[in-house]
């Protein structure tokens, strides 16, 4: 065995169904006695009901997180925390409103709980992104990370059978690449392959039935194991490309995951043989890249980026932007094959073997 450093974050989870009614109970023991209750517009009336059950420790509402967490709406939120002098942070909601309370405990340090309601996993991690003028920066600060986090199933069953698809493949994207991570280790690569096998197991009977609890309890579990990967190792091509395309072409977040992955892992199969090999035992045999776009095939998800408004003559500028600041990768970086990958992500065709 290589050598490796491994560590764990201080966090407390809550899984179950139900176990958002002990929001009270994980705030309290974090010291916050005035909560600010974060949600997006759509998730006001979730957040209503999280504000009742915190009863007294609610110290205020904000309902205006929106997606890549732009920093005129952090300052909104931060006019707030100042007027009711709030203690603490409850998030209830997906990436976007996470990210949201992450913004404010960088800003003040105050105290996180999560309680996401999709797979996206930022949860569990020490990252933020925010958007200022159009562009989206990245950093990585434990200041960032949820203290608590609370895994109440029931508050996914809401979640469309496609966005079930497309956010459980994000999931899986995080996992993926924790396998083949330059600082990965052995306790990261158990999690990563019990993750991606518990949402390959679920997704299909999710899209089946929205309403399997047992499923989306499966699928639930599988993106908290994929968000812990995410806080734990760094990711590769498969982010950056991510994030190059949804920052440059303002294409849907868990979309363009959805349909650059098996791309990304066919890209990287040849320099990372031991992580293609737990990836596809995962995914039930066969070659890693082929069963993930057998996947999302089966799952209705995007296959193609010109599906989901990836205009053709952009290629050239996403492959420049994706060498242009050069970053670790199993296999090196190459613009003809970088170029040949996003040309077949653009038009939907099985991954290259
Ligand atoms: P999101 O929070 O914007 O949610 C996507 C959509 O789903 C929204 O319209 C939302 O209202 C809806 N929704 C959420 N939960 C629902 C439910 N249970 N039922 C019905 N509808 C529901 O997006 P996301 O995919 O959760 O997260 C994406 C964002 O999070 C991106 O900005 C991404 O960059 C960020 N992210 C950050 C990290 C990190 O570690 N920092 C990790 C993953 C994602």
């Amino acid at each position: 065995m290589d050598s490796f450093d491994y560590g764990s974050p201080r966090m407390r989870v809550r899984f179950g169904p139900g176990r958002r009614g002990e929001v009270g109970d994980v705030t309290e023991g974090l010291g916050i006695a005035r909560a600010l209750v974060l949600s997006t517009p759509g998730h006001a009336g979730l957040a209503g009901e999280i504000a009742g059950l915190l009863g007294p420790r609610t110290g205020a509402r904000f309902a205006g997180a929106r997606m890549h967490t732009p920093i005129e709406v952090t300052e909104a939120a931060m006019a707030v925390v100042a007027r009711e002098r709030v203690d603490g942070l409850v998030a209830v909601g997906g990436g976007s409103t996470i990210g949201l309370a992450k913004a404010i405990a960088l800003r003040t340090g105050l105290p996180q709980v999560a309680i996401p309601t999709t797979y996206a996993g930022s949860e569990m991690t020490d990252i933020l992104g925010e958007t200022e003028g159009g562009a989206k920066t990245t950093r990585r600060s434990e200041a960032v990370r949820p203290e608590a986090v609370i895994y109440d199933v029931e508050l996914t069953r809401s979640l469309p059978p496609g966005l079930s698809a497309t956010s459980g493949l994000n999931a899986i994207a995080h996992a993926a690449e924790a396998l083949y991570a330059r600082d990965g280790n052995p306790v990261i690569a158990l999690m990563a392959e019990e993750g991606v096998r518990a949402l390959a197991a679920a997704l299909p009977a999710i899209v089946a039935d929205p309403g399997d609890m047992a499923a989306r309890g499966g699928a639930l579990y599988g993106a908290w194991l994929c968000g812990l990967c995410l806080g734990a190792v760094s990711m590769a091509l498969h982010h950056k490309l991510a994030h190059v395309l949804g920052g440059s072409f303002d294409l849907p977040h868990a979309e363009t995951h959805a349909a650059l992955l098996p791309h990304a892992v066919a890209y990287n199969a040849p320099a990372a043989p031991e992580a293609m090999a737990r990836l596809a035992r995962a995914l039930g045999g066969g070659d890693a890249a082929a069963a993930l776009f057998d996947l999302a095939g089966r799952l209705g998800a995007p296959r193609a980026l010109r599906d989901i408004g990836m205009p053709e003559n952009g290629l050239n500028r996403a492959v420049e932007a994706a060498v242009a600041n050069p970053y670790w990768n199993p296999r090196p970086l190459e613009a003809g094959a970088l170029g040949a990958l996003l040309a077949d992500a653009w038009a939907g065709r099985p991954p290259r073997a």
